[in-house]
């Protein structure tokens, strides 16, 4: 039976480490769906126009080296914001959803837009400061010569766009769970999302 847990917020909120561990907790399959806005951006990078880049998506192309770097997530939020790419990434993302066994996604409109009827919601945040440090400190040790400030300042661009846009902009769903990690450690903030999955199992 399809079971989906939709998992939105702003960048370096958390996300990313909560869904790998609910979903392996739960043994359901995980999709990181900004990969493939980044794999569209990786290839606009390279030339490609970004619609066909989306239209040509294949699963492959979300292992691709150099997806988490951040040029690449400064060129994915500015493809995300063209409605005709959103478009051709939306059956790859439903068709994820559809399989048996549970699925969680992880976004920005995965609640509000790709999977609205999704048994579980959760709207992942965090302050700014906690989020810069977070992502400055993850980039550093993956070997990326940035300053705190400049993370700041790219984090800051990329939510102001990832919200203003009028295509799927960020924002919780109304039935979303909200889960500010601010002061939270990693285990709680994993404890509190498979407690609200577990509450809707029952
Ligand atoms: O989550 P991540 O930082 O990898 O996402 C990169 C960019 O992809 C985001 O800044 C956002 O613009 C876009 N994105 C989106 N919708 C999603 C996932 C990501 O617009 N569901």
């Amino acid at each position: 039976m399809a079971f989906t847990v939709a998992i939105d917020g702003p960048a370096a909120a958390g996300k990313g480490t909560i869904s790998k561990a609910v979903a392996a907790h739960f043994g359901f399959a995980h999709l990181d769906t900004g990969l493939l806005y980044r794999a569209v951006a990786r290839r606009t990078l390279d030339g490609v126009d970004p619609v066909t880049a989306a239209e040509n998506l294949r699963a492959e192309d979300l292992a691709t080296d150099g997806l988490r770097t951040p040029e690449v997530a400064r060129a994915a939020s500015r493809v995300a914001a063209m409605p005709d790419v959103r478009r051709a990434l939306v059956d790859f993302q439903r068709a994820f959803t559809l399989r048996d066994g549970g699925a969680v996604l992880d976004g920005r409109d995965i609640g509000t837009v790709i999977c609205p009827d999704a048994e579980v919601k959760l709207y992942v945040t965090a302050s700014d400061a906690v989020r810069a440090h977070r992502r400055h400190k993850e980039l550093v040790e993956t070997g990326h010569d940035i300053t705190l400030e400049e993370v700041a300042e790219d984090l800051r661009q990329r939510d102001a766009r990832d919200s203003a846009r009028a295509e799927a902009p960020l924002r919780p769903a109304s039935d979303a769970m909200v889960l500010d990690t601010s002061d939270m450690s990693i285990d709680e903030a994993i404890a509190s999302a498979i407690a609200a999955v577990e509450a809707q199992q029952r």
